[in-house]
């Protein structure tokens, strides 16, 4: 699914993955260990490409991590994960793709910070190296700017420009023109430099939602490139999610954004792959894409008295996510699957004939009993112990039934 009125951009291919024109909007992710710990990074890349990442980008910031990216590379192809790899760049990118060509081209893509390729009269002849050698390895570029690290003499300049007009705008507008005007001159100098127009990624990140609205909605009318989209340093939990949801789902509505990252604060020892998930829901709530079964859950109430209700509906989850990567290996269209799991009668058949597969359960004061709704009809009733087991099972039968199974 696509949205229809998705803004026109450039399509980007990134290793086997096309980003922005009509190419569904792709989920990435970033890793956050050591890049210089091989096996570590192998482990959470292999994680978040199963959770469904479709970029994973890692930080190359020492010679050593760039020394360990091509074995990264090898590995993961070894155990048969080809997630195409992003560079993350910041001060000695120049210096370190250079000096390390394999890691330049293991590296899918390059992320450079305009703000952070260097000082002075550094900034431009590094800025120029890095986009020679992405030239010479035929690599697209993300010009990735960031509201924490924005080009100081960049806002500057515009904020001087700005004093001098006859109604000079607020700060904020100016720092929020800045970014934009930092992308793009940096884009229009890498195409000077050689880079062609459709190897060219662009975002700019910032803090704030209605920030995030304002500058987006600003590129995306001045420039055909394709858009990362994300909320920088959006926070942990329930306040990441929220903040990367509200600010990146509007924007989404309008069309704008070809590729997402919620870049999640995770707690620690948490789990990485949670901002894949969440990246997921997003897309798959807005009907932009599909990706996972869905389970339909209604809240519970004062008439679900006991856990079993909200134990049921998570075993549910976990299931169809454990069980996804290997079903839509096998079969075509699974993932648009619904599964309702309510907890009584009161909202619970209804909402069960609309899903694919749902179960009632019994709420305070029903009989013990869980009708189950295939397709519409009813099905079985479940009753005993092994409810949980037996709703899986049928799962499990319905979707060997239903959906096509993929030519080997
Ligand atoms: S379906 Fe039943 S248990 Fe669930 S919220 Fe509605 S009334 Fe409560």
């Amino acid at each position: 699914m696509i949205a229809s009125h998705r803004r026109a951009s450039i399509p980007v291919r990134v290793g086997a993955v096309t980003v922005g024109g009509t190419a569904p909007i792709v989920v990435q992710s970033m890793t956050n260990t050591d890049t210089a710990d091989i096996e570590g990074s192998v482990q959470q890349i292999r994680s978040l490409a199963r959770a469904g990442s479709e970029l994973v980008r890692v930080t190359v910031n020492t010679d050593e991590a760039a020394a360990a990216v091509p074995h990264i590379r090898d590995q993961l192809a070894r155990v048969g994960v080809h997630v195409p790899l992003v560079g993350d760049f910041h001060y000695n990118g120049h210096k370190l793709l250079k000096e390390h060509p394999a890691c330049a081209e293991a590296l899918a893509k390059y992320r450079i910070n305009p703000g952070n390729v260097g000082r002075g009269s550094k900034r431009d002849p590094q800025f120029a190296e890095m986009i020679e050698v992405a030239c010479a390895n035929h690599k697209p570029v993300r010009i990735g700017v960031n509201w924490g690290s924005l080009d100081q003499a960049l806002l500057t300049r515009l904020m001087d420009e700005n004093s001098r007009l006859a109604q000079p705008l607020d700060a904020r507008e100016v720092t929020r023109e800045a970014l934009v005007v930092s992308a793009l001159e940096s884009a229009a100098r890498a195409e000077e430099l050689g880079l062609p127009h459709d190897r060219i990624v662009i975002s700019c990140k910032v803090s704030g939602v209605q920030d995030l609205i304002a500058v987006y909605r600003n590129l995306a009318q001045r420039c055909d490139f394709a858009l990362h989209l994300g909320l920088t340093e959006a926070g942990m939990g329930s306040k990441g999610i929220v903040a990367s949801t509200a600010g990146m789902s509007v924007l989404l509505q309008e069309g704008i954004g070809d590729t997402i990252r919620v870049s999640l604060t995770p707690e620690p020892n948490g789990d990485r792959t949670q901002e894949v998930i969440v990246a997921q829901e997003m897309l798959q709530t807005m009907g932009l894409r599909s990706f996972m079964p869905m389970v339909v859950a209604c809240p519970g109430c004062g008439r679900t008295t006991s856990t079993y209700f909200q134990e049921l509906a998570q075993s549910i989850q976990s299931h169809l996510r454990h069980q996804m990567p290997e079903w839509k290996k096998s079969y075509v269209g699974v993932e648009e699957m619904t599964v309702a799991v309510m907890g009584c009668v009161v909202n619970g058949p209804g909402e069960s004939k609309h899903a694919n597969i749902g179960i009632s359960l019994p709420g305070t004061g029903e009989r013990p009993v869980a009708p189950v709704y295939i397709d519409g009809d009813k099905g079985p009733t479940l009753k005993g112990d092994r409810i949980a087991d037996e709703f899986k099972a049928l799962v499990e039968d319905y979707v060997a039934r239903t959906y096509r199974r993929r030519a080997s």
